[in-house]
């Protein structure tokens, strides 16, 4: 706690006087120990607070990607943080995971050569084979002409899979599968580079990043 408010002596005086909250209330106790999650708080201002917002969203059907539209329901209306942007976009149909923040560095980790792997748990319409899984791994071409990355199928059954990619072209994964002659029935996103979606997140649920999510990602 001293750090932020001065030397010990300083900072006992404060607390002394109550002027001093941790957490919302008045602390009596110098020698209490803080951590980075405690929110401490002098003459209503957040001392240590974070500067930047990081928030994991289980995104449900029916929502874009995107801040503002005049006809669709956007992810931003799921979250009271108005001002994160989406880091990275999944369509309107596809649930999981989904980093909104405002911290613009971490717009990095949506180039293609940063290589950042997403996972998707894919629904088949038709069988998957082993073939599938070697096209993907070759990398597959998408639009008649448009060359993906190799891309990693982890087969589940008949018609589930894992797919891994490390690039985010429009609509990549029903692409992919459209040009294995398939076609994707549902789609949800289950990790972002390390950060894998908390499975206790309800559908169309938030929640901040810890600590060591966090630091995974910057
Ligand atoms: N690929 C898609 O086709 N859709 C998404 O939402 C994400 C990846």
């Amino acid at each position: 706690m001293y750090n932020h408010l001065g030397n010990v002596k300083q900072c006992k005086t404060l607390i002394k006087h109550g002027l001093i909250k941790v957490n919302g209330l008045v602390e009596t106790d110098a020698k209490r120990k803080i951590t980075e999650d405690d929110c401490i708080e002098y003459q209503n201002r957040i001392l240590n607070s974070q500067p930047f917002t990081y928030i994991m969203l289980n995104k449900t059907q029916g929502y874009i990607c995107a801040n503002k539209d005049e006809k669709e329901k956007c992810v931003i209306d799921l979250i009271e943080e108005k001002d994160c942007f989406c880091l990275g976009r999944l369509d309107r149909d596809t649930t999981g995971l989904l980093l909104l923040t405002n911290d613009k560095s971490l717009k990095k980790l949506l180039l293609p050569q940063n290589h950042v792997d997403k996972v998707y748990l894919v629904e088949a319409k038709r069988r998957l084979s082993k073939k599938d899984k070697e096209i993907f791994a070759r990398g597959i071409v998408i639009d008649e002409n448009i060359q993906c990355l190799p891309a990693k199928m982890d087969i589940i059954d008949d018609y589930w899979c894992y797919v891994t990619i490390q690039e985010g072209k429009y609509h990549q994964i029903k692409k992919m599968f459209l040009s294995l002659n398939n076609e994707v029935v549902s789609l949800k996103r289950i990790s972002f580079d390390q950060i894998q979606l908390d499975s206790s997140l309800k559908e169309g649920n938030y929640r901040f990043l810890t600590k060591e999510e966090r630091n995974k990602l910057i």
